[in-house]
């Protein structure tokens, strides 16, 4: 069993603790707050690339997002082949009144459709309201920050290594081709060669003769 008093004597001394220091409230809405780059404010849609695959709708634990989606043929690429269906999106909407803000949905998405905004003024009057439509989601789009920047000292990804191989070879046969032309061009009358060995030899022997006839 503690003192008689003690838990008092540590509540005085927490409160005259934090009495003394400074405070940090922010006067929201004068003074907008700085959040972490990585806040989870609301899920922005890159609509471009949903294929309508439903793996966030799927997985979402709350059931609140909803898309609506139809089938398009699309004709065959070249004559004679197939016609192909697509999927085509009518409806992606999320119920911010019932999201938890788990981040599955933004995890599973197999075509980076969805992310993280740290835009946080969406409230509403009413709760019917909190459903935001892909037009909304569209627009928080172009509040997400940019991917952060890789370890200087990270591996390089993959696809970057393969893109760079790619281009230095392109440039070796570039300038392969370029060497072979210029040998085509110099080949058959030796022109080139000579002319600029007579310019220089024209050019060095007068600077000499003249030199020299002024010193004799
Ligand atoms: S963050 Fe979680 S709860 Fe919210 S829509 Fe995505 S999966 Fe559902
Ligand atoms: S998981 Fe991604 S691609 Fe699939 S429906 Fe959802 S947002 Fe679209």
């Amino acid at each position: 069993m503690g003192i008689p008093g003690s838990g008092l004597a540590k509540g005085l001394a927490v409160t005259l603790r934090t009495m003394t220091r400074k405070s940090h409230t922010a006067q929201y809405p004068d003074a907008q707050p700085e959040l972490p780059p990585r806040t989870r404010g609301v899920i922005g849609l890159f609509e471009e690339n949903c294929t309508v695959c439903m793996l966030c709708a799927r997985e979402c634990p709350d059931w609140c997002i909803y898309i609506d989606s139809h089938k398009e043929t699309v004709p065959p690429a070249a004559p004679g082949g197939r016609e192909r269906s697509r999927n085509v999106l009518d409806r992606f909407a999320i119920d911010f009144a019932l999201c938890m803000y788990c981040g599955i949905c933004i995890e599973v998405c197999p075509f980076d459709a969805l992310f993280w905004s740290p835009e946080f003024e969406y409230a509403e009057e009413d709760i019917r309201d909190l459903t935001h439509e892909r037009d909304k989601l569209r627009e928080w789009m172009w509040t997400v920050p940019a991917p952060p920047a890789l370890d200087p000292r990270a591996e390089e990804p993959k696809e970057l290594a393969a893109a760079r191989k790619a281009a230095d070879k392109l440039a070796a046969a570039e300038a392969a081709q370029a060497a072979e032309a210029e040998r085509g061009s110099a080949g058959p009358g030796g022109t080139a060669g000579n002319g600029n060995g007579n310019r220089n030899r024209n050019g060095n022997g007068s600077g000499t003769e003249h030199g020299n006839g002024a010193a004799s």
